[in-house]
């Protein structure tokens, strides 16, 4: 093991409060040749000692996986994706589609692994997760038992560290579709094809909640496969569901088939073309529902996510009927909760409406919030009734 990385101040700063990244300018006596390997970094007192992922490629240069002096090996690997598992341990309930493993949620940065009714599915975002997968897929394999297990390293945020794109099956029973149980409902998700590892995943929780607002005619802009269209459609006369993909529109189709469900009304458009087209034809809603893609990828397209943010949620308030809900995410870092609260109130402000906070939304449990790593808060919603 090479001597620790020497630390700026600022680094050490970030390290002392428990933070789970270092950045590039915050470290010293790095090298090219260390790309993709684990590193140690200590703090000038000697005091802490950690032990992370490093990257050359990327602006987060170390990503610690424990402060420990002790190198991470097999056992320890093997023991924090059993503490990931207990930590999901009851909190399921019937569903099962379940993130086993969220990267730095659980102290294991870059690794993803879902679980979808019995198959697993892997993503490797870092080139130190990806140098070591074969091992991780092993340990995943041991402690959960899946029929299958797959790679889909097809994430872009693989091109910005360097590592090719590639989906294959790396062990079991090939299964490119599942059938998964969300809150007593039925959802097809493709392994081999579907979106991020094949389901919002992140939703489960806020899809059961917007359930309990549905009534008359609702609106699911951004459908995907109908996470909230379907949960809507128990409580609502009619739910529109608009997504600018055939492909997952199509899925949308088959999952209301497979729960019997007819008052989802599939819609394939641009969601900024068609909101004003609602509102010129004067057609209301009772709910929307707006779970637009990440704007803000970084903190430099912040200006033009806010003008996207801002326009969407204007447009949809002025679709509701007084006493309306809207349910309204943001699931850019960048774009924080007060950013979304700041849009809401200009919207109302400009609309000449009233809106009051009902409740906030959060990602679901299984993908942990680490208070020292703001950073894994991302998504973030809110509900209002708009007079
Ligand atoms: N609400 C979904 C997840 C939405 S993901 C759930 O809970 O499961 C975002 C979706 O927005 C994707 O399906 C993508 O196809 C769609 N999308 C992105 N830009 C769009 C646009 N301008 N108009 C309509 N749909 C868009």
């Amino acid at each position: 093991m090479p001597a620790p990385l020497k630390l700026t101040p600022k680094g050490e700063r970030r390290l002392r409060q428990g933070h789970l990244w270092i950045y590039r300018d915050e470290i010293q006596g790095a090298k090219p040749e260390m790309h993709g390997s684990m590193v140690a970094v200590n703090d000038s007192s000697q005091k802490i000692f950690a032990h992370g992922f490093y990257s050359h490629k990327s602006k987060i240069a170390v990503r610690i996986i424990t402060r420990s002096a002790q190198v991470p090996d097999r056992s320890f690997f093997r023991e924090a994706i059993r503490a990931a598992g207990l930590r999901r341990k009851g909190k399921a309930g019937k569903n099962s589609g379940v993130r086993l493993v969220n990267a730095e949620g659980d102290f294991l940065p870059g690794l993803i692994a879902d679980w979808y009714a019995g198959q697993i599915v892997v993503q490797c975002l870092v080139p130190g997760v990806d140098v070591l997968r074969e091992m991780f897929a092993e340990l995943l394999w041991d402690e959960f038992q899946p029929e299958g297990l797959w790679f889909r390293n097809d994430s872009s945020m693989r091109e910005l560290e360097g590592l090719a794109l590639e989906k294959f099956m790396w062990r079991g029973k090939e299964t490119p579709e599942v059938v998964i149980e969300e809150n007593g409902l039925k959802f097809l998700v493709s392994l081999s094809e579907g979106h991020k590892t094949g389901w919002y995943l992140d939703q489960a929780e806020n899809h059961l909640r917007a359930k309990a607002f549905a009534r008359g005619r609702c609106l699911d802009a951004f459908c995907f496969q109908g996470g909230f269209a379907l949960h809507l459609a128990a409580g609502a006369e009619e739910v529109v569901a608009v997504d600018s993909s055939q492909p997952a529109l199509s899925v949308l189709e088959r999952n209301c088939e497979l729960n019997r469900v007819k008052n989802v009304l599939p819609v394939r458009a641009n969601i900024f073309e068609i909101l004003p087209e609602l509102h010129k034809r004067g057609e209301k809603f009772e709910l929307v529902v707006l779970d637009p893609p990440p704007f803000a990828k970084s903190r430099k397209d912040l200006g033009s996510a806010a003008k996207g943010y801002a326009e969407l949620n204007r447009r949809a308030i002025s679709l509701l009927n007084p006493g309306g809900i809207l349910i309204s995410y943001s699931c850019s870092f960048h774009f924080a909760l007060p950013d979304l609260m700041e849009v809401v109130r200009k919207a109302c402000g400009e609309l000449g409406r009233q809106a009051r906070l009902i409740e906030f939304h959060t990602q679901a449990q299984d993908h942990p919030i680490l208070f020292n790593t703001p950073e894994t808060w991302y998504l973030k919603g809110v509900v209002a009734e708009v007079d």
